[in-house]
């Protein structure tokens, strides 16, 4: 069965989308640890970051580093935070979060945002995606 974040990228499940190409997918956190809390994600459905292939690891490295340029132009925060985590969905997914403290990288402080949030915030940094 196609995890939820395929059907993300295939757009049966909506999303605040940032960026995409031919191979990966980069939208906000529904849940988000902090304002711009962004997740990107292989297109191809892979449970664990390490059993992707080098190259597609790369790929996704590569796509996450200008996801994260982007956040820090339009997010004002001390730095972006990197995580890889999976134990709720088994589809590959890199958090990048706009941290100031370190408790914004434990998964527990969530931030509540409205609708007119999630979709002003995605623009800011979508606008920056180079
Ligand atoms: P984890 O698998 O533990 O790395 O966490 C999965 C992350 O995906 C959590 O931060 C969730 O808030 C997020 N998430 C789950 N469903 C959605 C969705 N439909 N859209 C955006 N983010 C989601």
């Amino acid at each position: 069965m196609a995890s939820i974040f395929t059907k993300i990228v295939s757009g049966e499940i909506p999303s605040y989308k940032i960026a995409e190409d031919d191979n990966y997918f980069a939208f906000l956190d529904i849940n988000p640890n902090a304002k711009g809390h962004t997740l990107v994600i292989p297109k191809r459905e892979e449970n664990k970051i390490f059993d992707l292939s080098k190259e597609e690891y790369d790929g996704l490295m590569s796509f996450s580093y200008r996801v994260a340029k982007a956040l820090e132009k339009a997010v004002p925060c001390e730095r972006i935070g990197m995580s890889v985590i999976g134990l709720e969905v088994p589809h590959v997914h890199v958090h990048l979060i706009p941290i100031n403290t370190m408790a914004d990288m434990q998964f527990m402080k969530k931030e509540k945002l409205t609708e007119e949030e999630f979709l002003a915030v995605a623009k800011r940094i979508a606008e920056n995606f180079e």
